[in-house]
């Protein structure tokens, strides 16, 4: 029993330390203090400028009215689409367009504008193009103005693979803005390794979050993926005449 007693006295002597500190005044912060532990000052973000309308500051200008410099036709030589004004309009039968630089993970801003149709044009028929990204993955850029057509194929779907959430199409002749977040599939050697993704803001509505991107963006047959590296971004002349302006991206 006075075995027991004195492992007791001593254990309460080994836990002495701990309770006294346990026990010790903490040090008393005022608010703007207890405040200031959680802040985080470095990396402080690059400015960039953002005017209205126009490229940020840290973009990479695809064409801004002036010229078709960073662009080049898929069927060699030079991109062979129509310059007016601050737009350029497909030139039907000539091909795609794509940027001469490649890119991996990008934000894209791109604006667009379906002419008038025909009285003929309906469904895929109906002013069709698309954004390429890394040329495989479409964007589908279609009058999807009361136009009836499949959805995983009208405007801003991921062609073939993903509906928009909604048709935030304007009527025909009116611009439409897409403002795309892409990131790229990876591969390990010929392995995918992770697929790609994409966010759609069709004028200013989320119409793809952050959907998976399956594979090729394939007319006919399922989606695949084949090991690439960076690659470039294309316009498609679906032999309508459809119009751009006001294209840049930022690479992340
Ligand atoms: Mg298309």
């Amino acid at each position: 029993m006075r075995n027991n007693r004195l492992a007791t006295v001593a254990g309460l002597a080994l836990l002495t330390p701990a309770l006294a500190a346990c026990a010790a005044p903490q040090e008393k912060l005022e608010p703007w203090q207890q405040a200031q532990k959680t802040e985080v000052w470095e990396p402080v973000p690059e400015a960039v400028e953002t005017p209205a309308g126009k490229a940020p500051s840290d973009a990479v200008v695809l064409f801004d009215g002036t010229d078709l410099s960073a662009w080049e036709s898929v069927n060699g030589g030079e991109a062979a689409w129509t310059l007016g004004g601050d737009t350029v309009t497909v030139k039907p039968g000539t091909g795609n367009i794509r940027t001469r630089q490649s890119f991996c993970d990008v934000q894209l801003h791109v604006e667009w504008r379906a002419p008038q149709p025909e009285e003929d044009m309906d469904g895929q028929k109906r002013n069709n193009s698309g954004v390429f990204f890394q040329e495989r993955y479409e964007i589908q850029v279609l009058d999807s103005y009361q136009n009836k057509t499949y959805p995983n194929g009208q405007a801003a779907s991921v062609y073939k693979q993903t509906i928009p959430l909604v048709n935030a199409t304007r009527p025909p002749g009116e611009w439409q803005e897409y403002d795309i977040i892409f990131t790229a599939p990876k591969f390990d050697g010929e392995a995918l390794e992770s697929p790609g993704y994409v966010t759609v803001i069709h004028n200013g509505v989320v119409v793809q979050n952050h959907v998976e991107i399956q594979g090729t963006t394939e007319w006919i047959g399922a989606p695949k993926y084949k090991a690439h590296g960076c690659a470039p971004i294309q316009l498609q002349d679906h032999d309508n005449l459809v119009s751009f302006r006001n294209i840049w991206l930022r690479e992340l």
